[in-house]
């Protein structure tokens, strides 16, 4: 068994897990100091301002059109927590996800090159409603060159300049880690879902149908683990929109 280090596994068990159903509670952090870390993990990219372009306000077509879906098109794989300590376990309450804790203000960048699927502006979360399509708060969606989906919520900010249909190369900031939605009050952390591509709305699957933890160590340690292949078997498995099943 591979163990994180025990400060880091103790951070991901105290706390809540985000967008479960549990009241939020103020847990102090490690992740929340008042003075952000910066123990530089993943270099950070070379700044790189988003590609604007005027088109569709979403993404519909395909970015590799030449590549059969779940193969990797082009393009390295970076973590997506950009010159921040960051750090995260195996294991996501009632569906596959990784919650990934860094200090209010990192980096949030997109993991690999694509374009912006889906971007939420305002946080309408609350905890009276607990309403699954609220509880990501602020988020992004990138559609990389390898047919995945990348989603990271529970965003501080929105980066300038990042809407839908947007490219974006692998490292380009989408965001900021912070904890709006169903993580108000308990400890920044960037939630980190993978899968396929739908149409609009639907957060269900968006929030992530593949565990990411096996790619995120791989990224984390200069390695480009695709997850393409394990999100098109579950995208074969599951169809286009599976029911809702948690938190819906
Ligand atoms: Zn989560």
């Amino acid at each position: 068994m591979v163990r994180l280090a025990g400060a880091l596994l103790v951070v991901v068990l105290a706390v809540p897990a985000c967008d479960s159903g549990a009241k939020p509670v103020a847990v102090p952090s490690p992740t929340q100091s008042a003075e952000p870390t910066h123990a530089v993990i993943v270099p950070p990219p070379p700044t790189k301002a988003p590609t604007l372009r005027p088109g569709p306000t979403r993404s519909p077509a395909p970015i590799a059109t030449t590549r059969p879906p779940g193969t990797v098109a082009t393009g390295d794989y970076v973590f997506p927590i950009s010159g921040c300590r960051a750090s995260y376990g195996r294991s996501h309450h009632d569906y596959p996800a990784t919650d990934v804790f860094a200090a209010r203000g990192c980096a949030f960048v997109a993991p690999v090159a694509g374009r912006v699927d889906e971007v939420t502006y305002t946080d309408t979360w609350r905890s009276t409603t607990n309403r699954g399509a609220d509880r990501g708060g602020l988020s992004v969606s990138v559609v990389g060159v390898d047919g995945v989906r990348y989603y990271g919520s529970h965003l501080s900010t929105i980066a300038p300049g990042i809407k839908p249909g947007v490219a974006v190369a692998a490292g380009t900031r989408l965001g900021s880690v912070g904890n709006t939605g169903s993580a108000r009050g308990i400890a920044t952390h960037l939630h980190f879902g993978l899968s396929w591509p739908t149409r609009p709305n639907i957060w269900w699957v968006r929030r992530g149908e593949v565990y990411p933890w096996p790619y995120l160590d791989s990224w984390r340690s200069g390695g480009n683990k695709s997850p393409a292949g394990a999100v098109a078997a579950k995208h074969a498995a599951s169809g286009d929109v599976p029911r809702c099943s948690a938190y819906c």
